[in-house]
């Protein structure tokens, strides 16, 4: 999937998020190739009139593939929904600090599948911890034909190792062609 593919997707679930929780789209949802070291970024204003703004790193969506960026999305979304929630709160600063990483906002995340960094978990939301990365250790990543994202790695794979792998999607067994250089 490309960068103009997987920004049209987001949008839509983005979309669907606010139709969902009735809130309003905000101003801009964009893929920035410039968030290198977060994943997703949510942009309050204390402007009555703006609506927020939500970014999603390039850099993350091609490390970790469109699901982990979805994931990202709804994350962010989260911020977003609890920020129009308090919209009632004319002090910026605290409604900005009542759409932050509390426990409401954890709840709120879980519930609407997105992910959270592994130390705002904790024990409760374990289950819901990403270990993704936008910085990578990682030299390679294998993308089957369907475009489904298989997996990144440290060294690239031998044959014997590649063969043990099948796409999730179409059953593809991973070949040399389906390698990737991260950069
Ligand atoms: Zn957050
Ligand atoms: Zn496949």
């Amino acid at each position: 999937m490309d960068h103009q593919e997987a920004q049209k997707r987001l949008g839509s679930l983005l979309e669907h998020l606010c139709d969902t929780f009735n809130v309003p789209y905000p101003d801009e949802f964009a893929l920035c190739g410039r968030l290198t070291t977060t994943a997703g970024l949510f942009k309050a204003s204390p402007s009555r009139f703006l609506k927020g703004r939500i970014t999603i790193s390039k850099k993350y969506l091609d490390l970790n593939g469109y699901t982990a960026a979805a994931e990202t999305l709804r994350h962010e979304f989260a911020h977003h929904y609890l920020f129009h929630k308090y919209s009632h709160i004319s002090n910026f600063r605290e409604r900005f600090r009542k759409s932050g990483h509390t426990e409401e906002f954890k709840a709120f995340c879980v519930q609407v599948g997105g992910k959270m960094n592994t130390q705002m978990c904790g024990e409760e939301y374990a289950r819901h911890a990403c270990t993704n990365y936008v910085k990578s250790e990682y030299k390679w990543k294998y993308i089957c034909k369907c475009g489904e994202f298989l997996t990144k790695t440290k060294r690239a794979y031998s044959l014997k190792e590649l063969k043990k792998y099948q796409c999730r999607v179409c059953h593809t067994t991973m070949t040399q062609e389906m390698k990737e250089a991260i950069t």
